[in-house]
């Protein structure tokens, strides 16, 4: 009776592990990952309950337990890999569990030593996990919480390999009557119940590591626009000015600003205002190529980092942004009212630092408002200042009735 209450600790933190994983994902609106592995908890406790419940002379304990210890391991396996977000090849891990079902249907048959099922069945887990290591390892996650995991993977690997082989070197054969008598069922339940803990608290530090970088990223990101915010932008650019340098890519930056924005507000209030800077975010955030970056870094002021690019491709990006935020229609402004935005271009010199290329684009966007507004201003790839580009016909409009102000 002792021990049938001491084999249910094992079982019993597997549930506990279970329901706070559930809560992690339900209240902390947390990834399907997190449900992965939560199920993944609650397959464990299945499969340790029939280990320790099931008679040992029962046919199905071993089938039983295989199938719930598999799907444990796929469900851990899939949620670390879609974690990472890296394809987890599924019909390699049910092939695998197919594999060793059948193999243990085998050894059922032709045996009633526990030695060569327990050999089976294990190895498919290592299997599985071999699997899931090398596909993990593809991801280009690697903070250190990335590392454990892999880490985590590997172990589990090597102890389900590795343990059943050695402990039934030591003990011999095991006829399945006295299976849970045996030196490997007390080292069997010791392991699982260690790396049952060991797994769950990295599974759980890392629910909480993605926690807190969701909640660096809201504080990085600016809401009205999606974009990087100042500190956050110039941060990912200095990093980037670095590689390109080391890797010898030419970069550029656009530096662009709403012309006459002073006015949106005066005439339309702020609300109608923070709609049409909403509005340019996006639009800047929708043109740009997955490898740029672009950042709010003032009221209506963004700044975009144009990534393996020279300065005259640049203002060209910069041009086809300008016309179509000039066509842009504005709801909160009213019927066929479109604001209009200027922008200065460069490309970095030798070694420019963030703050040299943003001095020389903000001078050059001072050229392009002095010019007339509505317009790029920018150099070309020698370096020698172009003559800012012609407004086309579209104007910063006003109401009717109110003085143009841009011209
Ligand atoms: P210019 O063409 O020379 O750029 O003229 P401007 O009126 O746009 O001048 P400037 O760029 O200096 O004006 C910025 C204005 O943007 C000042 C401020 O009232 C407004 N502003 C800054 N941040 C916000 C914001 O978050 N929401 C709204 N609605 N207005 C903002
Ligand atoms: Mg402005
Ligand atoms: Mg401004």
């Amino acid at each position: 009776m002792r021990e049938q209450i001491l084999g249910l600790i094992t079982p019993l933190t597997a549930v506990v592990f279970m329901a706070t994983l559930l809560i992690m994902w339900q209240r902390g609106r947390m990834g399907r990952h997190v449900l992965a592995f939560a199920v993944g908890y609650g397959f464990f406790a299945l499969g340790f309950g029939v280990t320790h419940l099931l008679p040992t002379d029962s046919p199905l304990l071993f089938h039983t337990s295989q199938l719930f210890y598999a799907l444990a391991s796929g469900c851990l396996i899939w949620g670390v890999c879609d974690r990472a977000d890296v394809q987890l090849s599924l019909p390699a891990l049910v092939m695998t569990y197919v594999g060793a079902a059948l193999a243990l249907v085998v050894a059922v048959l032709l045996s009633s030593d526990a030695g060569p099922r327990l050999v089976i069945v294990n190895t498919g887990y290592g299997v599985m996990f071999v699997i899931g290591t090398v596909t993990l390892l593809g991801s280009a996650k690697r903070e250190w919480i990335d590392r454990f995991i892999i880490a985590a993977l590997a172990i589990n690997a090597a102890d389900f390999l590795l343990r059943p082989s050695l402990t039934l070197l030591a003990e011999g054969a095991i006829p399945v009557a006295e299976y849970r008598e045996s030196i490997y069922y007390s080292v069997i339940n010791l392991i699982l119940t260690v790396k049952a803990l060991g797994v769950a608290m990295v599974l759980i530090g890392a629910c909480f590591v993605d926690l807190v970088n969701n909640v660096r990223d809201r504080g990085n990101f600016d809401a009205m626009t999606g974009l990087r915010m100042r500190h956050a932008f110039e941060r990912e650019v200095n990093a980037r000015l670095t590689i390109a340098a080391r890797d010898n890519l030419p970069v550029s930056m656009v530096v662009a600003d709403i012309d006459h924005f002073k006015q949106v507000n005066d005439l339309w209030g702020h609300q109608a205002g923070d709609e049409a800077i909403a509005a340019f975010g996006k639009l800047l955030g929708s043109m740009i190529r997955e490898n740029d970056l672009a950042g709010r870094v003032g009221g209506e002021e963004f700044c975009i980092f144009v990534w393996d690019c020279h300065g005259d491709a640049a203002a060209r990006l910069a041009e086809r942004i300008r016309v179509a935020f000039s066509l842009t229609v504005h709801p909160a402004l009213g019927d066929g009212i479109c604001l209009t935005a200027s922008f200065g271009v460069v490309e970095r010199t030798a070694r420019e630092s963030y703050h040299g290329m943003f001095a020389r684009a903000d001078a050059e966007l001072y050229r392009a408002k002095n010019g007339g507004r509505n317009r790029v201003a920018g150099e070309d790839a020698a370096g020698q200042p172009d003559r800012p580009q012609q407004a086309d016909q579209v104007v910063t409009p006003l109401p009717r009735g109110q003085k143009a102000a841009n011209a």
